[in-house]
């Protein structure tokens, strides 16, 4: 029993908690672009950017080397400066947070509601003080987050809502689909994520203030637009206005991400339907809690966790998580709460902070969910988790 015990593999091969799905298609689309005159600053990423907007219903999206350098760039957009105040969540990947750091900004960590996991819109309130500029709510696990709470709040304090919905692509709220509603919303196009561009992210937004400045934001700042120059010397004349950086996406990965965003609604119907199949069984499980579901949202489901009833277990969630590894599960945590990162209590953020997200922390368990994996392969996690549970209950 304990720490001695050992588990047989349920199956031959490790089941990871998350992959990409890459077709021929999506082969071939990469291909063409090596064959062609553009590697980067070319016209596939224009396409790419036009056919996310689309999908999401926004006016603009600008495309960027990754999830976290958009967010970055959302944040100097936004006039995120020195000593201002950003309030977010502390469950989440830590580039929800670091972003604000790059632009001298304070992340401040407003806690997390106990059933749905996102940020809790009456704590964002009491975080606010004067230096407070914007909010990042992160859409946790691809549940959208009380986005109708979260921009009154907003506007009654003239913030700027950045969304961070890397984990959202394809979900709604309301109906609407997420990066259609805030200020500026942020996916990301990671391999594990929705869909893949290899590394990636894009902002989206309605601004058009927001558009140019974070176009001009991932090429060093500078503009070769004849409107905005202050001078002109000729054809070959460019101006570098503001300190930016060089975020810019490639060709290669702008086709591949426009090849996978075709097969976006069959991979999100393909999540859900692994994601029924996990409730029907676990909701009889009484050791274990299933993710609650708001219902003003429509999740696209990146992530599946349970969270353990460990009054009702003999095991600690190390244990059970590794008992679940031994049998070839590709289990995970998803977060380490962002303050409790060694960085972060460095610059003084203290456990204790945020209780609800650190409790959660302690409790729960990502069980594998991507597209391209089985019924089988969903049936074995089922099996494995079971047997687990089975084993250590009280
Ligand atoms: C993946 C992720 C990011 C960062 O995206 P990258 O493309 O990996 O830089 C930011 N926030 C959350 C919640 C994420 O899951």
């Amino acid at each position: 029993m304990g720490k001695s015990t050992s588990w047989e593999p349920i199956r031959q091969s490790y089941l990871p908690y998350g992959k990409q799905w890459i077709d021929e298609e999506d082969i071939e689309a990469v291909v063409e672009v090596l064959k062609g005159d553009y590697l980067t600053t070319g016209p596939d990423i224009s396409k790419f950017e036009q056919a996310v907007a689309q999908y999401v219903g926004a006016k603009y999206a600008v495309a960027f080397s990754n999830g976290t350098a958009a967010l970055h760039g959302a944040c100097f957009a936004a006039g995120i400066g020195q000593g201002d105040e950003v309030i977010t969540t502390p469950m989440t990947f830590a580039a929800s947070a670091n972003c604000v750091l790059y632009q001298g900004g304070i992340p401040v960590f407003a806690d997390i509601d106990e059933k749905t996991y996102n940020i809790d819109p009456n704590k964002i309130e009491e975080k606010i003080t004067n230096k407070t500029k914007a909010i990042i709510p992160v859409d946790f696990t691809g549940q959208p987050v009380e986005l109708d709470r979260i921009l009154e709040i907003a506007r009654k304090h003239s913030l700027v809502v950045i969304e961070d919905a890397a984990h959202a692509l394809g979900a709604t709220y309301k109906g609407r689909k997420i990066g259609s509603i805030s200020d500026m919303t942020m996916f990301s196009f990671h391999p594990v994520k929705h869909i893949t561009s290899g590394e990636g992210g894009v902002i989206t937004t309605n601004n058009e203030e927001y558009y140019e400045k974070l176009l001009q934001f991932r090429s060093h700042g500078i503009t070769r637009d004849k409107e905005k120059l202050k001078e002109y010397h000729g054809p070959w004349y460019y101006e570098m206005q503001f300190l930016g950086y060089n975020y810019r996406m490639t060709d290669i990965q702008a086709a591949l991400g426009t090849s996978q965003l075709k097969k976006i609604d069959q991979f999100i119907a393909l999540r859900r339907k692994f994601v029924a199949m996990y409730n029907e069984v676990f909701k009889d499980v009484n050791e274990i809690i299933t993710p609650f579901q708001h219902k003003d949202g429509d999740s696209s489901w990146h992530l599946y966790m349970i969270r353990l009833k460990l009054d009702k277990l003999t095991a600690s969630r190390r244990e059970i998580f590794e008992a679940l590894q031994q049998q070839n599960i590709g289990v995970n945590v998803h977060y380490i709460p962002i303050h409790l990162q060694p960085y972060y209590q460095q610059l003084g953020y203290k456990k204790g902070m945020c209780p609800n997200a650190e409790k959660l922390y302690e409790e729960v368990i990502t069980l594998p969910l991507f597209p391209a994996m089985s019924e089988e392969d969903v049936n074995d996690v089922i099996h494995a988790v079971k047997r687990t549970i089975a084993y250590y209950k009280k």
